[in-house]
């Protein structure tokens, strides 16, 4: 694995801050994301991303109550803003509500849900204090939840189409 981008993560409140503001961010995103899906009408992956809000909300408020009691660091937010799977041409974050149908919804979600699990893997591996590491350890093995969670909607998707591409093709004809 290679060196993380930032500074090592020395304490937990610095811990705390970064996943407080993680959480927060996919929830937001999360929640966008259910709403576009909804609009378009996909309500079971509507119903996914409500869950995985969920699933940050709850992350979020575990941290604060860890957090209880500490002060934590201000960091700076645009650490853990969303952003689209590398390459990607289609639209992404700003135009969430047009174009962006279930598969491309699905990987923009893996896709951050991976970044997510690496940083808190990175800290894991990086950081000099055992304690931290220990628990970045946990935070990055819930996001391998959600990495492995989204991988099988992601499979489930390509089956369907695949299954959608032979009906279309023409029956075969013996000569
Ligand atoms: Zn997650």
């Amino acid at each position: 694995m290679n060196a993380p981008d930032h500074e090592p993560i020395v304490s937990i409140p610095e811990l705390l801050a970064h996943a407080l503001e993680l959480e927060t961010e996919s929830r937001e995103r999360y929640r966008d994301l259910a709403q576009c899906m909804a609009l378009h009408n996909n309500p079971d992956v509507a119903a996914l991303f409500e869950q995985m809000a969920g699933y940050s909300e709850l992350h979020a408020r575990s941290v604060e109550v860890r957090a209880q009691g500490y002060s934590l660091p201000a960091i700076a937010p645009w650490d853990f803003k969303w952003n689209c799977p590398e390459g990607r041409e289609t639209p992404c974050l700003d135009d969430v509500h047009y174009l962006m149908n279930r598969r491309q919804a699905l990987e923009l979600a893996r896709h951050n849900e991976i970044r997510g699990r690496d940083f808190y893997a990175g800290v894991a591996a990086f950081s000099p204090e055992p304690e931290v590491s220990a628990l970045a350890r946990e935070m990055a093995d819930e996001e391998q939840e959600h990495v492995d969670l989204l991988a099988q909607w992601i499979a489930r998707e390509l089956a369907q189409l695949e299954v959608l591409l032979e009906d279309l093709d023409p029956p075969h004809i013996p000569e």
